[in-house]
C-alpha cells in the first residue's frame, strides 16, 4: 500500500536518509526504532511531504506519488492525484497541535468539512463516534487545554482518523507524555492495529513494538540497519549496532 524506493534526503551536505527501500502491505504494523538523529522523523515527514526528498520514488496504493532525482521532481504527477494520495496518510506527532480556541469536537470536524466538503451534521456524527472510540465522548465540548496530555493525544489521533486515511504515521506519540498517560494512548493505537489499520510508528515503546508490530525496523545513520519480526530483532539481532542500541535502552 506504501512503497519507497531509493529514498534519500540531505540537508545541505548532511545526508540524513540514504537509499531507504521499504514496502508496506495493507494492514501491516511497522515499528521504527533507532537512536536519536537516525532519520526516523525525517523519513516519516518525507512520506507526508513535510520534507522534500532529495531523490527516490514514493508509491501510494500502487500509484506513483513522487519521483525526485537530485532535488528535481522528475515526473509531474497531476496535482489533484497527488492531493488525493496525500490524504491517504494521517499523521500524529509527539506534540499534538490541537487548535486551542476550538472545542475537541470542532478540532475533529474541521478538516473533513474544509478539505473533503463533508456536511456539518455528518462530520459531527463521525467525530462523536471517533471520540467514543478513543474513550473521550464526554469531552466533546471541552477545550484542549482542559485535557491531559494523553487525552489531547487521543483527540489528535481521532482528528487524523476523521480524514479516513488508509495509512497512519505516528512519530513518538507518547514520548512527551507522563508515564501514567502513555497506556491509554497505546491502547488506542493497539485497537487501531487490531482493526486492520496500516501503521508506521516511530516509537521508543519496545513493549508496544513487541506486542503489536508485524515488522520492526532498526534505523541508524540514515539507513535501515536491520529489519525483521519483533522476535528476530529483539531476541536475536544480527547487526552489532542493533545489539548495542537494544543494550543501551534496557
Ligand atoms: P529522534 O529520535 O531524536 O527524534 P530522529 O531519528 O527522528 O531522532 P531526525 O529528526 O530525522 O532524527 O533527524 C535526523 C538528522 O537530520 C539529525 O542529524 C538532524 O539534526 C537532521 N535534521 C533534521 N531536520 C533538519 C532540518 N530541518 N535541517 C537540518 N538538519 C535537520
Ligand atoms: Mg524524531
Amino acid at each position: 500500500i506504501l512503497e519507497t524506493e531509493h529514498v534519500s534526503k540531505s540537508f545541505g551536505s548532511l545526508e540524513v536518509l540514504k537509499d531507504i527501500n521499504l514496502k508496506v502491505k495493507k494492514g501491516e504494523v511497522i515499528c521504527i526504532i533507532g537512536p536519536s538523529g537516525a532519520g526516523k522523523s525525517t523519513y516519516l515527514r518525507s512520506l507526508n511531504q513535510l520534507e522534500k526528498i532529495t531523490s527516490g520514488k514514493i508509491f501510494i496504493k500502487g500509484d506513483l506519488f513522487l519521483h525526485r532525482e537530485n532535488d528535481k521532481t522528475v515526473e509531474r504527477i497531476a496535482k489533484e492525484k497527488q492531493k488525493e494520495l496525500l490524504l491517504e496518510m494521517g499523521m500524529c506527532f509527539q506534540r499534538f497541535n490541537l487548535f486551542p480556541h476550538k472545542t475537541v469536537l470542532e478540532n475533529i470536524m474541521i478538516a473533513p468539512i474544509k478539505v473533503k466538503n463533508v456536511d456539518k451534521e455528518t462530520a459531527r456524527k463521525e467525530a462523536l463516534e471517533l471520540l467514543k472510540s478513543v474513550g473521550l465522548e464526554e469531552k466533546a465540548d471541552e477545550y484542549p487545554n482542559r485535557l491531559s496530555g494523553g487525552q489531547q493525544q487521543r483527540v489528535a489521533i481521532a482528528r487524523a482518523l476523521a480524514m479516513k486515511p488508509e495509512i497512519m504515521l505516528f512519530d513518538e506519540p507518547t514520548s512527551a507524555l507522563d508515564p501514567e498517560l502513555v497506556g491509554d494512548v497505546l491502547q488506542v493505537m493497539k485497537d487501531l492495529a487490531k482493526e486492520g489499520m496500516t501503521m508506521l510508528c516511530v516509537t521508543h515503546e519496545m513493549g508496544f513494538a513487541k506486542e503489536v508490530a508485524d515488522r520492526v525496523i532498526f534505523m541508524a545513520d540514515g539507513v535501515i540497519a536491520e529489519e525483521g519480526t519483533p522476535d528476530e530483532v529483539f531476541n536475536n539481532p544480527q547487526n552489532p549496532r542493533t545489539q548495542n542500541f537494544l543494550k543501551s535502552i534496557l
